[in-house]
């Protein structure tokens, strides 16, 4: 019991809430109660469509192509598509992490991502109509140019404060010192081969690691191999 109030802290510190609440303000607990049903059924009714587009991006979706459109190689073409696919999206905002999560296990650079999320946030379609509608045409053109700039800075700023590397992408566990090449993003291109001729060989078009612990004395080349891949296929434990 108490291994799992410790594992669900937060569950537990909502009910002590509710009920320090119940105790203090009855009327208002069971205002705030029907209010997080409300969003709880809202959450029930769209995350398992979430789940499912996630699914059928991290199954279906080529890595490649989603490397080419949102990746670090994208450019502002990447961020035209990112602010499209943000401004013509569904649904609340929270629908829209894990679907961004899928996109950076395929590839999408933190710049793209942050524009996705934004523009999902503030810029969708139906929200411009209704601006336009409520604030008048002028107020929503101008209010849309400025936060489209606005996003585009904050997503260059953003990613370069946040790397890849602090999101936690449940990629696969490495011991230490333990290089892997992931096959299905290696697109052959042989830097790694180059930088670190002694642990990676080409093999079928593609990398291979031949020497699996890397030796202190070569971190720094097989860690200037991992930065020099275009794609990111090395990791290292
Ligand atoms: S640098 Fe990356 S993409 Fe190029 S061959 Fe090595 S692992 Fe593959």
């Amino acid at each position: 019991m108490i291994e799992k109030m410790k594992k669900n802290k937060l569950l537990v510190l909502i009910i002590f809430i509710y009920v320090g609440l119940l105790i203090v303000n009855q009327e208002k607990a069971i205002l705030s109660f029907k209010n997080s049903s409300y969003y709880i059924k809202e959450m029930l009714i769209i995350m398992p469509v979430v789940f499912l587009l996630t699914s059928l991006i991290e199954a279906w979706v080529p890595r490649g192509m989603i490397m080419k459109a949102l990746g670090e190689q994208s450019g502002m073409k990447g961020a035209f598509i990112s602010l499209g696919l943000g401004s013509i999206s569904a649904g609340p905002i929270y629908a829209a992490f894990p679907v961004c999560k899928a996109l950076l296990k395929k590839g999408a650079s933190v710049f793209n991502i942050i524009i996705i999320l934004s523009s999902w946030a503030v810029i969708k379609i139906p929200m411009l109509a209704n601006e336009a509608k409520f604030l008048s045409p002028k107020f929503m053109m101008t209010r849309w140019i400025l936060t489209t700039i606005g996003i585009i800075g904050m997503g260059y700023i953003i990613s370069k404060i946040v790397k890849k590397d602090d999101i936690p992408l449940d990629t696969i566990q490495l011991e230490k010192d333990e290089v892997v090449i992931q096959q299905e993003i290696c697109i052959g291109c042989g830097i790694c081969v180059k930088e670190a001729p002694d642990y990676f060989k080409m093999e079928n078009k593609k990398a291979i690691v031949t020497i699996e612990k890397v030796k202190k004395e070569d971190k720094e080349i097989v860690k200037v191999a991992k930065e020099k891949c275009p794609v990111h296929a090395i990791d290292i434990g």
